[in-house]
């Protein structure tokens, strides 16, 4: 997936800063910090998608073209906190699980000759599952869930507003 968005990005600066942020956040709350999630905090090349995401279990991702439009710390922090909402409730699985995208995923490794060709096949039906959108209840949870999250963290919840402006 971090190779159909220009791979990770090389500037290792802004690469710390986000860890910085994102670690503020799952370590303010102790049942996010202990849970059985492993989260990480990858910026991605992307010269041109405005976008983030993440993969159940942590993994999030956010691309340096939404990542240089952001104005303040507070910003970025608002980014995350959605993205950690849509994993923590579990938003995924229950997508993944309506729309097939298991099925697809089981039957691409059971029909694959195995070796790389296998190996494209799962690449494939696992490079859909970005573009897999979530309900609109989905999203009205996580941004709850990351209003709780940024007031928990001391960063600024009304920095939510411009940032959905930038979006
Ligand atoms: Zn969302």
């Amino acid at each position: 997936m971090a190779n159909q968005h220009g791979g990770l990005d090389p500037d290792r600066k802004s690469q710390e800063y986000l860890d910085q942020v994102g670690y503020r956040l799952i370590n303010s709350v102790n049942d996010i910090k202990n849970s059985n999630y492993k989260f990480d905090f990858h910026l991605l090349a992307d010269p041109n998608a405005v976008n983030a995401f993440a993969l159940p279990g942590g993994q999030c991702f956010i691309t340096a073209t939404l990542f240089n439009k952001l104005g303040s710390e507070d910003q970025l922090a608002g980014v995350l906190v959605h993205e950690v909402g849509h994993d923590v409730h579990r938003h995924g699985a229950e997508r993944m699980a309506k729309t097939g995208f298991i099925q697809g995923l089981i039957q691409s490794v059971m029909l694959g000759s195995g070796g790389d060709r296998n190996v494209v096949q799962v690449a494939s039906v696992i490079g859909q599952y970005s573009s897999m959108k979530y309900g609109r209840d989905q999203e009205l949870e996580s941004d709850d869930f990351g209003v709780y999250l940024m007031m928990e963290s001391d960063f600024k919840p009304e920095e939510l507003i411009k940032l959905m402006d930038i979006l």
